[in-house]
């Protein structure tokens, strides 16, 4: 007891030591009962979603789980009050009150605001190759979609782009954030669209203010802004093939976002001199393969995915494809030119061959690479060596990591995966197909 008493005094003097001339009052102190503590955790959600739950009264150190979930066409954008977290699901522990709310922000929103000012470092390299993380990967960063638009695009408009744009995302989902530029050439104050587009850092001269322009993809240069497309009134306002156009444009960078992106360790990266050599050389095939499947497969995409909404007709889309494709074929025929899908791997080459430099001297009906290069996917759907889910997602899915193994030749082993087939065996198989009779091709592709 003596020991007890020496020690609060000790406490006393200890407690008053700084308090100069102030007078000493002693204090009197007696031992707390033992009181369990509780604080109450005030949870809520703001527009936008909600949360697990309201929270309650805890006792002092307990630990509560939190998840925010998004609603329909909002992403989850972090938590605010007692917490700065971004993630979704959080833990917190309870040693005060806390009051915590979830926020949430429209999936789609009009912005041109650059996420990096400047093209970041590498985060390391390896193997001829730079990889890269990104910010914004994360799951509100990666859907997010930001539809700019100008003076002259209507609402309905703004509502069809929305529309296609958000039910691409959620049927193939996003691996990077989205800038699309929707503006009316009549109206719009170009210089006002081109200077925002610069603000995005897409390349130089990479805005193309056409009427009918619809074009979309992911630059190396820019890619740490997220995917990049612009849309032109003679796309949107199309109501026959307009939201056909705008979902191959969102397969465009869904194609070209794969072609970098590696699963296993959630980076992207890529060989800088495999992307830059040869593109003057005729043979050389970009990183998504042969340019029949970048354009024939956004344009099966587009096709198939719209009309799983009503969107198209996609056997009108698939027969008109098929006469124009065979009309490819038979006025070429006409001058000895043998059509064949391997001529139109490279742009070049297609260039060449659909103008006066021809061998022939005579160019080819245009874009045989989007009627046969769609028809030829459809033909492996019918074929059965795919199922339309492989076909718009597996050959894109391993690209990255087969092409790292197979320098150059990432599409030719991904394709030989996806299809079961060689794609030089393919080449034979479908050229051979498309000199067929009209009525055996609408058989085969189920179109009669
Ligand atoms: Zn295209």
């Amino acid at each position: 007891m003596k020991k007890l008493i020496l020690l609060f005094l000790g406490l006393i003097l200890i407690s008053c030591g700084g308090g100069g001339d102030e007078d000493v009052t002693p204090v009197q102190v007696t031992p707390e009962p033992v009181v369990v503590q509780k604080f109450t955790l005030t949870v809520s959600a703001a527009e936008g979603g909600s949360v697990n739950t309201s929270g309650g009264s805890f006792t002092s150190g307990a630990s509560v789980n939190l998840t925010a979930t998004a609603q329909n066409g909002y992403v989850f954008s972090g938590w605010s009050g007692d917490s700065t977290s971004n993630e979704n699901s959080i833990s917190i522990t309870v040693n005060s009150d806390i009051s915590i709310s979830a926020t949430f922000e429209s999936f789609l929103l009009s912005c041109n605001t650059p996420f990096y000012p400047e093209k970041p470092s590498p985060d390391y390299s390896e193997n001829n190759y730079e990889y890269y993380s990104y910010g914004w990967q994360t799951n509100q960063g990666m859907s997010k979609i930001c539809l700019n638009s100008y003076a002259g695009v209507s609402e309905e408009s703004i509502f069809l782009i929305n529309e296609v744009l958000t039910s691409a995302s959620n049927r193939l989902g996003q691996l990077l954030p989205i800038n699309i530029t929707a503006y009316y050439n009549g109206i719009s104050d170009l210089d006002l669209v081109m200077n925002n587009w610069d603000a995005l850092k897409m390349t130089n001269g990479g805005f193309d203010p056409g009427d009918y322009t619809a074009a979309a993809g992911v630059d190396i240069e820019n890619i740490h802004n997220g995917g990049q497309g612009e849309l032109a009134q003679g796309i949107y306002e199309n109501l026959v093939s307009g939201r056909k156009t705008i979902y191959h444009e969102f397969f465009h960078i869904y194609q070209n976002s794969h072609k970098l992106y590696f699963e296993e360790t959630n980076n992207f990266g890529w060989n800088y001199s495999r992307i830059t050599e040869g593109r003057d050389n005729l043979d050389f095939v970009g990183l998504v393969g042969p340019v029949w499947i970048e354009e024939g497969g956004a344009e099966f995409a587009g096709i198939s995915l719209s009309a799983q909404n009503n969107w198209i007709d996609s056997n009108q889309a698939f027969i008109d494809y098929l006469d124009e494709a065979r009309n490819v074929i038979i006025d070429a025929a006409s001058r000895n030119d043998i059509v064949s899908l391997k001529d139109y791997e490279n742009g070049k080459n297609i260039g060449r061959l659909e103008s006066t430099n021809n061998p022939t001297g005579v160019s080819r009906q245009f874009a045989y690479q989007y009627s046969a290069g769609s028809l030829a996917h459809l033909y492996l759907l019918k074929t059965q060596r795919s199922s339309l889910v492989d076909m718009v997602e597996n050959y894109y899915i391993d690209l990255a990591e087969l092409e790292r193994e197979n320098i150059g030749e990432g599409y030719v082993y991904s394709f030989e995966k996806s299809f079961g087939i060689s794609l030089e065996e393919f080449y034979l198989e479908f050229d051979e197909f498309m000199l067929g009779t009209r009525d055996e091709q609408l058989t085969i592709l189920g179109l009669n």
